[in-house]
């Protein structure tokens, strides 16, 4: 289902090719981690940062926010055609309502799946990431295969991730940038009627919102699952 793990960063590329991580010694930091460390000590020791801002914003991102909120969103949209329509005017705004806000959440933009038209989003660039409504990128999603191969073959891409779409529909890459993130609506998946969004919510996968998946079929979660996950 997965990609294979990245070629690691510039800062600790290497020539020869294989497809694990490295694990690097314990109590030893990756030259990446020992950057981030450096960089944070200048900064901190000239004042321009305060440690605790940044351990918060981490932690806000790491245990808070996920895509339990594009969930929300994207469940809001399939039950309330006047949300949905705000979403498509403005859907920094429309996200906003429900509360998820913040850094790289700024500008959004929600790209609809229909029967004629799969979306999938990627950062060619680097891995930007709408994380107000996702949470923190995948590894894959800021790997360099997936990167590349989004572009120039969507649908291996899709077939990597286990999706098969019908020939006939076509796929659309949509390149994210610090401008702009976006968020896949999926499809809502038949025998929903009448759900509730909460309900709804739990068919809505992190994956299905970065266009690598597709809203979970609903014979396919138990009801036992459906609305534990659920959240308050
Ligand atoms: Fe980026």
């Amino acid at each position: 289902m997965q990609q294979k793990s990245p070629p690691h960063s510039a800062a600790d590329a290497h020539d020869h090719a294989h497809d694990h991580d490295h694990d690097y010694e314990a109590g030893a930091l990756s030259p990446i981690a020992l950057r981030v460390r450096a960089l944070e000590t200048v900064l901190t020791e000239k004042g321009y940062v305060d440690p605790a801002s940044i351990d918060a914003i981490v932690e806000t991102y790491e245990t808070r926010v996920g895509p339990r909120n594009g969930a929300r969103v994207v469940a809001k949209a399939w039950n309330d055609p006047a949300y949905l329509q705000r979403l498509r005017e403005n859907a920094t705004a429309a996200i906003a309502e429900l509360g998820f806000t913040g850094r790289q959440g700024e500008h959004m933009v929600v790209v609809e799946n229909t029967p004629g038209q799969h979306n999938l989003v990627v950062c060619t660039l680097c891995s930007c990431y709408p994380w107000s409504v996702l949470g923190l990128p995948p590894v894959w999603y800021k790997s360099a295969p997936f990167r590349a191969k989004a572009v120039i073959d969507p649908r291996g891409v899709l077939a990597d991730f286990g999706v098969t779409l019908p020939p006939e529909a076509k796929i659309r890459v949509w390149d994210s940038t610090a401008e702009l993130r976006y968020l896949v609506l999926p499809s809502r998946p038949a025998g929903t009627v009448g759900w509730s969004e909460e309900k709804l919510a739990d068919l809505v996968t992190r994956d299905s919102m970065i266009g690598t998946g597709l809203a979970l079929m609903p014979e396919s979660v138990s009801p036992e699952a459906l609305s534990k996950g659920a959240s308050a």
